[in-house]
């Protein structure tokens, strides 16, 4: 069978990929999402010239339509005070409702395991509470080396909480010597080896200094086989790679919003809590949002569960903060995760291949080849000593190009779909060869 052309950057085969400046032209004039820059301010230099932003793993861009969310939640608080509660553009008090469709189009949730609230952190403990119970000798987490620190301070400082030991009580697998990535293998090793002593597997769906995706299905199996629940950090997940938590049976999973969703700075994360755990849910800890609806303001001293995830919330939600995601999903909704994470695996695909083929033998990417281990990430292990590595980083900006750093010697890059175009990674390209 012979290869017609492409048509768009959605048909290209690796056989078409060049390592060219017109390549890139070519796929930006050929990419059915480039439509969706406009949609986001992109920041620019001295000289008014647009970056190359490739920090949306960190945080994501502004949709142009995030004022103008703000602003109707101002101009309701402005003119009716606490009416904005009922009689808002979007009323006050159902606010959180308004993010369930999209949420649960991201993570792959029924509508009533999703709910927006606290930030991802916060989030962990939460659900840690609800879902580690240690009990009897199954009292052990196992967990990932190397987890993003809050992880790690969040299940430690847990443990120490209800008088468990974390020295003996978590189990962290780390890469093997000389690797940089898990191995799922072993990370099925140790559940199995932990067995009946094992209460929680927790891991994040995409290890953030590697940008390794974890077969979330199969962990969560294997945990659920020798009786301990799983949970998942979404954090680099959420919004970059395809997930299907409920179908996964996951137990729960929370990530934030600020990277690629591009809620903003700080805004109000997410929570997903599998339904099998609504009717007769663990223990929790609660507070007044988290009641039904129809009998909060009666003030009752009883706790009336909504359903669902929104059980879980304990606050009313920070209404300016949640704004802006409003704004996002929008933007995510028409654009469409599969069609997203076509363009991301050809940009990445793109960018791998340029380096490669440019001799570019100082740099090694630490990120898993196959487009099932990978989402929308490159870390890039700059092999020179540390100085040299830090110096190579630090001339990029200079030259309009956003990446972030690692120590010690690791460039992260993260082209988001719906605001980055090829020609971008080309000068990425350029500076980094
Ligand atoms: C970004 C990130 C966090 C940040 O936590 P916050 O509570 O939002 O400040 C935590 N964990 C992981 C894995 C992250 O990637």
């Amino acid at each position: 069978m012979t290869h017609t052309a492409p048509k768009t950057i959605f048909d290209l085969a690796a056989s078409d990929m060049k390592p060219t400046r017109d390549f890139a032209l070519w796929c930006d004039a050929h990419d059915p999402l480039a439509s969706f820059r406009d949609a986001f301010e992109i920041p620019f230099n001295a000289k008014g010239e647009p970056l190359a932003y490739f920090v949306g793993n960190s945080l994501g861009l502004m949709a142009r339509a995030t004022r103008d969310r703000i602003k109707e939640e101002l101009d309701d608080w402005s003119a009716m005070g606490a009416e904005g509660h009922v009689h808002g553009l979007r009323p006050w008090i159902k606010y959180h409702e308004f993010f369930r469709e999209n949420l649960a189009e991201l993570t792959g949730a029924l509508a009533h395991e999703v709910v927006a609230m606290n930030s991802l952190t916060v989030n962990l403990h939460f659900l840690l509470m609800s879902f580690y119970r240690p009990h009897g000798q199954r009292r052990r987490i196992v967990m990932e080396r190397g987890a993003f620190p809050s992880d790690r301070f969040a299940v430690h400082s847990f443990v120490r909480a209800i008088g468990g030991d974390p020295s003996v009580d978590v189990i962290e697998v780390a890469p093997r010597d000389g690797e940089e990535c898990l191995r799922h293998d072993d990370i099925e090793a140790e559940i199995a080896r932990q067995g009946d002593a094992l209460a929680l597997v927790m891991f994040g769906g995409v290890q953030y200094y590697t940008g390794q995706v974890l077969d979330i299905a199969r962990i969560t199996r294997a945990a659920h086989t020798v009786g301990a629940k799983c949970g998942w950090d979404l954090a680099h997940a959420v919004g970059n790679v395809a997930l299907s938590l409920h179908d996964w049976n996951a137990d729960f999973a929370c990530w934030c919003s600020y990277k690629y969703l591009n809620g903003g700075p700080g805004a109000v994360a997410g929570a997903f809590i599998h339904e099998r755990h609504h009717k007769n849910p663990p223990p929790r800890l609660e507070g007044w949002w988290g009641t039904n609806p129809a009998t909060r303001f009666q003030m009752g001293p009883n706790f009336d569960p909504c359903p669902g995830a929104d059980a879980w919330q304990v606050s009313n939600p920070p209404i300016l903060s949640l704004a802006p995601l409003l704004a996002s999903f929008d933007q995510f909704h028409q654009a469409k995760m599969p069609r997203l994470i076509a363009k991301a695996r050809a940009m990445t695909g793109f960018i791998e291949l340029s380096l490669r083929t440019r001799d570019a033998q100082h740099i090694r990417v630490i990120t898993p080849s196959s487009t099932s281990e990978r989402g929308c990430q490159l870390s890039l292990c700059i092999n020179r000593d540390p100085v040299a590595a830090r110096k190579l980083f630090d001339s990029l900006l200079p030259q309009g190009i956003v990446c972030d750093f690692r120590h010690p010697s690791v460039i992260r890059i993260a082209p988001a779909p719906l605001y980055t175009r090829f020609i971008d990674c080309w000068r990425l390209i350029e500076a980094l060869s």
